[in-house]
């Protein structure tokens, strides 16, 4: 049995995410929606690749948690601008919530926005948010099955980072698995193996990220 969201709420959602979207486009700011699991790493790799794009690329982030600012504290410990959604319960942010936040933001400062969604595989990449790109984060001791058993997020990313690759020698992830159900489910989505911690992988997916938002008309 699948279960629809009701209609009319995606539908306001989708609008004003397009109202959030044209804000972005006139602003200049490449936005990406990065979605995974809880303590799949989204933090740690948004740290990471702020330090390795450096000050050639103005970073923000938009964090969204259940609870607390553990996360937005460090980020805002790094010198990056932040601001954090509480969703009080919520599975996911809406395009409301990141309005609020954006009014919060200096996007003629900001060349590249991360908005790190809720940790869940389920509902997040149901709600568009206005961004240019949704990224999935899946780590090495979630599993390799991931994309089997939720489809859905891992059809609609624009890439899957797959992270914490240091911790493969422990972890029984079949790489070669995982590689084939995603090229059934979503061919063209890259997928860039990385360690936030060891810094592997990083380069491959910044020069990526760059290449995107060069061609959005960023980093000009
Ligand atoms: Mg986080
Ligand atoms: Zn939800």
């Amino acid at each position: 049995m699948q279960l629809d969201i009701g209609k009319p709420i995606l539908e306001k959602n989708d609008a004003l995410a397009h109202e959030n979207r044209q804000l972005l486009d006139d602003k200049g700011v490449f936005t990406v929606n990065m979605l995974a699991s809880p303590g799949a790493g989204k933090t740690a790799l948004i740290l990471a690749t702020a330090e390795a794009l450096g000050d050639a690329c103005r970073i923000a982030v938009i964090e969204g948690d259940v609870a607390s600012r553990v996360d937005a504290e460090l980020i805002k410990a790094q010198g990056i601008p932040c601001v954090q959604i509480n969703t009080g319960g919520l599975c996911h942010l809406e395009s409301q919530m990141v309005a609020a936040a954006l009014g919060q933001l200096d996007l003629d400062a900001i060349d590249l926005l991360f908005i790190e969604n809720v940790g869940n595989l389920v509902c997040t990449s149901d709600f568009y948010l206005g961004e240019h790109c949704s990224v999935v984060v899946l780590s090495v001791p979630e599993g390799h099955d991931k994309p089997v058993k939720y489809p859905g997020i891992f059809q609609a990313a624009d890439a899957v980072v797959v992270s914490k690759v240091d911790a493969l020698p422990v972890f029984a992830f079949d790489e070669r698995a995982f590689r084939t159900s995603m090229s059934d489910l979503n061919p063209l989505a890259p997928i860039f193996p990385v360690s936030a911690v060891k810094g592997t992988g990083i380069a491959a997916w910044t020069a990526w990220l760059k290449s995107k938002i060069e061609s959005f008309g960023g980093l000009a």
